[in-house]
């Protein structure tokens, strides 16, 4: 069934992987949409005849999962039932020439900065006046805000540097009239993202220049929540603490991977930090900013990391106890420093220890969501799910903090409003609650 000349062209675009991806689809759509062509995001029972996937290139699970992807909307080619297969991102930019040889019903490639090239296939131009207009795709109360692009980090592990490029900054003026244009259309939470966001200004400005910026966006009309995510430990710009101290609309909230906690595995990951050194900073960070959440992400089995690597991992966990943790086992990704090393954990082991951390940091959290039973936070609500509206506080960062579900039996609150919540349960990773 050939659907060409029967209807006008309809594209679906399909995101894979991180949040950064997520503004790059959002982008895509704007240039799209912008050009009068008919596009929708991720819409399930949709008859669009052309098919744009965002891919993922990082490790090696959301690899399989964007090759996957890629190989479902081939056959649904070859039968047919869409027209045109187009794949972006950052698979298509590490991998273009092997995946054009064994996937050549995709119509074609594209790297992670070739939207003008892909725009040409529906004869469409970047429109430049869109810059800081976009259609988001995620609730409409919150949004990501993308301050940089790439990473001039030397992470032993990571291949972002190799599908991202080197590190550019926004200027400060595109940053602020985006947020002022997502505030129009009802952004009220503003989740700052990049590779490094506390790198922000020293390709443009010369200096770190972070604190400058969340001053801008925190002068932004309508902006309730400004949300830091992804700052690395190693040269902090300790003027963003001063800022988060005096802006209310700053959430006390910071998501600072920090890979593990033994200072002979960060010398070999080359993060330019030493254990002591971390647990200073956060220190620095708590005596700061009392009651801050602190989120971190680690990485169980690099290249050389022994029982005792470890078990220093496990006694930083303990120590630090953060408020919210994720962990990944370790990806062997050719291109990387640590590919020349030998991958010397088995991956057995490797999940067992981040199982392990895991397990750790579920009692650690309920501990800490045992404290806040009897008290009344800021919630915003998300959705309504279940029997259950559900929302977050200024703790949480959507899809991967806790949530707070309130009973909509009982209660009625309006999707995208703050209300006041009184929790009354804990479990290790959401709360209960009930207005207050
Ligand atoms: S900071 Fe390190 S881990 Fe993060 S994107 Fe850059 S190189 Fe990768």
């Amino acid at each position: 069934m050939k659907t060409k000349g029967l209807k006008r062209d309809k594209v679906n675009v399909i995101t894979l992987g991180c949040s950064k991806n997520l503004v790059d689809s959002e982008v895509m759509l704007t240039q799209l949409k912008g050009n009068g062509i008919e596009a929708t995001h991720e819409a399930m029972q949709d008859r669009a005849n052309i098919i744009i996937i965002n891919t993922c290139g990082f490790i090696d699970n959301a690899k399989q999962e964007s090759i996957d992807t890629i190989l479902r909307y081939a056959d649904a080619k070859a039968n047919g039932q869409i027209d045109k297969l187009y794949v972006t991102g950052c698979l298509s930019q590490r991998y273009r020439d092997d995946l054009e040889k064994e996937i050549p019903e995709v119509d074609a490639f594209f790297g992670t900065m070739e939207l003008p090239l892909l725009l040409k296939k529906f004869k469409a131009s970047y429109k430049h006046e869109l810059l800081g207009e976009r259609i988001t795709t995620t609730a409409r109360h919150y949004a990501y805000l993308k301050i940089s692009e790439g990473c001039d980090r030397p992470c032993s592990f990571c291949a972002i540097p190799l599908m991202r490029g080197k590190h550019v900054s926004k200027p400060i003026e595109t940053l602020v009239q985006e947020a002022r244009s997502l505030a129009k259309n009802g952004t009220k939470e503003l989740l700052l993202i990049a590779q490094d966001s506390t790198y922000y200004g020293l390709d443009l400005y010369k200096k770190r220049n972070l604190a400058e910026l969340l001053k801008h966006l925190s002068d932004v009309e309508g902006i309730e929540w400004i949300r830091l995510h992804y700052a690395f430990p190693a040269g902090f710009p300790t003027d963003v603490l001063e800022v988060m101290a005096e802006r209310p609309n700053i959430c006390r909230y910071l998501d600072m991977p920090l890979q593990h906690g033994s200072t002979r595995m960060l010398q070999r990951m080359r993060r330019g930090i030493t254990r002591e050194k971390t647990e200073q900073l956060i220190a620095q960070i708590r005596d700061k900013i009392p009651g801050i959440t602190l989120r971190t992400t680690l990485i169980a089995g690099h290249p050389g990391e022994t029982e005792e690597d470890f078990a220093e991992m496990k006694t930083f966990v303990e120590n630090m106890r953060f408020d919210r943790l994720g962990i990944f086992t370790y990806s062997h990704e050719e291109g990387t420093h640590a590919h020349t090393m030998p991958d010397d954990v088995p991956e057995r082991i490797k999940q067992k220890r981040a199982q392990k951390i895991m397990k750790l940091q579920e009692s650690i959290s309920w501990e800490i969501n045992e404290q806040k039973v009897g008290q009344t936070l800021k919630v915003l609500i998300d959705r309504k799910e279940g029997g259950y509206f559900v929302g977050r506080t200024e703790a949480d960062s959507p899809e991967v903090d806790n949530e707070v579900m309130i009973s909509a039996r009982e209660n009625y609150l309006r999707i995208g409003d703050f209300a006041s919540i009184t929790i009354t349960e804990a479990t290790e990773f959401d709360l209960f609650g009930v207005p207050a």
